[in-house]
């Protein structure tokens, strides 16, 4: 064990909220984190920084020494924010707590040369559906035509003359996006002028490449924050951890391990959790909470320090036994001195929390996670395309036995979202012209799924 003390836990804390990043493939998602990051380190030099797993919190000190004066640390009492490292509405819609969205609140990043893209449609049909408030980053200003970098720090300056150094190119484009917006339903404006984030998005123009912007989206998600979701930050920081899986994975020395962000309450290292798994839940043992050590870079995590607690809202690596059938997305409870059945069965009734509509004829859904599955049924239901079966996992013959009963040719499918297609499956639906799609992508699967449906219509014509 370190020598590091344990977490503060005073009850009725309030923890960081939460924040993802979305946004279409290539609109610099990676970059505006890896950018938040570097200034962090950068301005946290004086050892602000602490390690994490899965997440990057920047402490309300880092924030406000970025910004400069347009936050005051008095005025808050949030402790900061905590980015989810893995960017992408997959990620996003995949890691749930108590039935609804992980992340408290996002930032949609829109390339400003690019514009709105099917993937920022899908992810904004998301943060609708899971109701999150959100920032939209106009990235890549930079590459605008007679850009000019600015010279002082962008938050240093009034609005009105943020709003005079827009260039008409940039304008162009940021009306543009303000417009994409408003197609979809949001009122949205530049955000100098939203007086209310909550009612009103506000649109950033960020450069993820030169850092210009970033302390104003900083400023702009802390202020949000603060005003509109103190309540839902509340929590009995002692009281037994509740969390998300983020990833399963094999970490060296420990076996399988689980990368997790815990949200509610506190998990100790002799603590007994119940984790959400492909079979149902699994009851296992800490052997071991960890974090990256120290002094490594962020996101290298070769070795590992020991911790006593972790406590909300932090990432961190939790090694024990028996943790091969865990599934990303899914919650992780801390029995501690609750009623052991009671945890189990709340751990059940979140897993079997997704709203799926499944019909006597229809296609067959798989998907890697709940988070997906929910994802991609909905938006089936939307196409009012019915679903026979919708589930968790592999591509298996069974699910081709299923697939074949439709009556409909257009209903002999299987939309198969990130995961594996079984040799023996493949094989019998080739048999049985059982039509297989697969991708990594939401809207291109269900792209090529209604390309085909076209095909089959045009056919019977
Ligand atoms: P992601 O797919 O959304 O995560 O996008 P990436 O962060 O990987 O960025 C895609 C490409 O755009 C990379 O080549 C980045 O270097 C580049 N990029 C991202 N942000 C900016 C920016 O603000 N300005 C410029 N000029 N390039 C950027």
């Amino acid at each position: 064990m370190s020598d590091t003390d344990p977490p503060e836990t005073d009850a009725d804390t309030l923890r960081t909220p939460i924040v993802a990043v979305l946004g279409h493939v290539d609109h610099g998602k990676t970059s505006l984190l890896d950018r938040i990051r570097g200034s962090a380190v950068a301005a946290g030099e004086s050892g602000a920084i602490t390690q994490h797993i899965g997440a990057t919190a920047v402490p309300l000190s880092v924030i406000s020494e970025i910004a400069g004066e347009l936050v005051d640390p008095t005025d808050f009492d949030l402790p900061g924010l905590l980015f989810i490292d893995t960017p992408g509405h997959h990620s996003f819609s995949t890691l749930r707590s108590r039935g609804g969205a992980l992340a408290d609140i996002a930032i949609l990043v829109v390339d400003v040369n690019d514009g709105f893209q099917p993937q920022t449609l899908e992810a904004i049909d998301i943060l609708k559906r899971t109701e999150t408030p959100f920032i939209v980053a106009a990235n890549k200003i930079d590459t605008v035509p007679g850009w000019r970098p600015n010279e002082n720090s962008p938050v240093q300056q009034t609005m009105e003359s943020q709003s005079e150094r827009v260039q008409s190119d940039l304008n162009e484009n940021l009306y543009e996006i303000i417009g994409e917006l408003s197609d979809n339903g949001f009122s949205a404006d530049m955000y100098w002028r939203v007086q209310n984030f909550q009612a009103n998005i506000g649109v950033v123009p960020v450069s993820a490449e030169t850092g210009e912007g970033v302390p104003d989206l900083l400023t702009v998600m802390m202020g949000l924050s603060q005003r509109y979701m103190k309540e839902e930050m509340a929590i009995d920081a002692a009281g037994p951890g509740v969390g998300t899986v983020l990833e399963v994975k094999d970490t060296q020395g420990f076996g399988t391990t689980l990368d997790a962000i815990i949200y509610d309450g506190t998990i100790r290292a002799d603590d007994t959790i119940v984790v959400g798994g492909l079979q149902g839940p699994i009851v296992t043992d800490v052997r071991a909470l960890l974090r990256p050590r120290p002094l490594e870079e962020i996101r290298t995590e070769q070795t590992f320090e020991q911790v006593d607690a972790v406590a909300a809202a932090d990432g961190v690596k939790i090694a024990a036994p028996d943790l091969d059938g865990a599934m990303a997305g899914a919650p992780i409870r801390v029995i501690r001195d609750r009623n052991r059945s009671e945890v189990i069965a709340e751990v059940e009734s979140e897993l079997a929390g997704i709203e799926v509509t499944t019909q006597e004829e229809g296609v067959v859904v798989k998907a890697d996670t709940l988070g997906s599955l929910e994802a991609i049924s909905s938006t089936l239901e939307e196409e009012e395309i019915p679903i026979m079966r919708a589930e968790v996992g592999a591509v298996a013959p069974r699910d081709i036995r299923v697939a074949e009963t439709a009556n409909e040719p257009t209903h002999r499918a299987i939309l198969a979202f990130s995961v594996e297609v079984l040799d023996d499956a493949r094989d019998l639906a080739e048999q049985e012209e059982v039509k297989l799609f697969e991708n990594d992508v939401i809207y291109q699967l269900i792209e090529e799924y209604d390309d085909h449906v076209t095909a089959i219509e045009e056919a019977q014509q």
